[in-house]
């Protein structure tokens, strides 16, 4: 059996009378991996996320999760392995300090009181807010809630991590910074991630990027590869990051860089 997360021609629709808003999506992750997924707003990457753990359901196809297809019967288990966190950090709180906030999702999993304490420790270091325990979840920052949010996540352990839009509300410098931290704990751990969001900035450190347009796979490729496609992109309704925009009008007047190609790292660097 394959570690992975696995869309198998899923379509699904809120309403029996509407057309469905995914058709026929497939596509896997691997174990591992981090996997971008990027589309315009409403072109179903929510859906998705919410067919990835259960909390809605496949009308025709499969989601699984290691094998297992997702249905309500093992929900709570597929819950466990797929962690969800979701733009708005103020809606999943529910401890008045971040420590109980943290413990909260364990203690829904059962884990002993000494062992919960320690990893609450470990997880607020692996998100750089070691001495937050006694503050109040609601009152600290936008970027401060949201290290919060996947250090509750990473608590339980899961083997996959979704990001549904989890940097859209804060600043550039404060996206960037979440998404370096959930890359460093990633590096450091088997946890797969998955991020969803409208912002090409967002792809270019991913390892495999999968772009979304009304409800279907529109193209499934490196962030190269998907940068290749500048031209189309803004037809589906996404902006081309300024520098990548620049450089392609350069490019066609002629002038290049003088320099080496960008490696992702510093096209990271360039873009934020
Ligand atoms: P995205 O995350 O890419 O913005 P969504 O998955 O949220 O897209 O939405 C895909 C489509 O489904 C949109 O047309 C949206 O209006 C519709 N939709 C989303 N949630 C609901 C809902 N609860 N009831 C009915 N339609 C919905």
């Amino acid at each position: 059996m394959r570690e992975r997360i696995d869309f198998s021609d899923v379509t699904f629709r809120y309403q029996e009378d509407a057309p469905p808003v995914l058709k026929d999506v497939d596509f896997f992750i691997d174990k591992g991996e981090w996997v971008a997924i990027i589309g315009h707003n409403g072109s179903g990457k929510s859906t998705i996320a919410k067919l990835m753990n259960g909390l809605l359901f496949a009308e025709s196809g499969d989601v699984s999760v290691d094998g297992s297809v997702i249905h309500t019967d093992n929900v709570w288990e597929i819950r466990k392995k797929v962690g969800m966190v979701f733009q708005n950090p103020d809606n999943q709180f529910v401890g008045t300090t971040v420590r109980d906030d943290i413990a909260f999702g364990m203690e829904n999993h059962g884990v002993p009181r000494e062992v919960m304490l320690e990893k609450v420790a470990e997880v607020l270091r692996d998100v750089q807010m070691e001495s937050y325990e006694e503050h109040e979840p609601h009152r600290l920052s936008g970027g401060q809630k949201q290290r919060v949010a996947i250090a509750g996540v990473l608590a339980v352990a899961p083997d996959y991590m979704v990001l549904d839009e989890a940097t859209a509300m804060l600043d550039p410098k404060g996206r960037q910074d979440i998404l370096e931290t959930v890359r460093e704990v990633q590096e450091h751990s088997d946890l797969t991630l998955i991020t969803i969001t409208h912002d090409l900035r967002e792809i270019v450190a991913a390892d495999r990027v999968i772009v979304m347009n009304e409800g279907e796979v529109w193209f499934e490729g490196t962030p190269r590869e998907v940068f290749a496609h500048k031209d189309a992109l803004s037809t589906i309704g996404l902006d081309v990051p300024f520098v990548a925009k620049l450089t392609q009008e350069m490019k066609k007047h002629g002038i290049s860089f003088d320099r080496e190609p960008l490696n992702h790292e510093e096209m990271v660097e360039e873009l934020w």
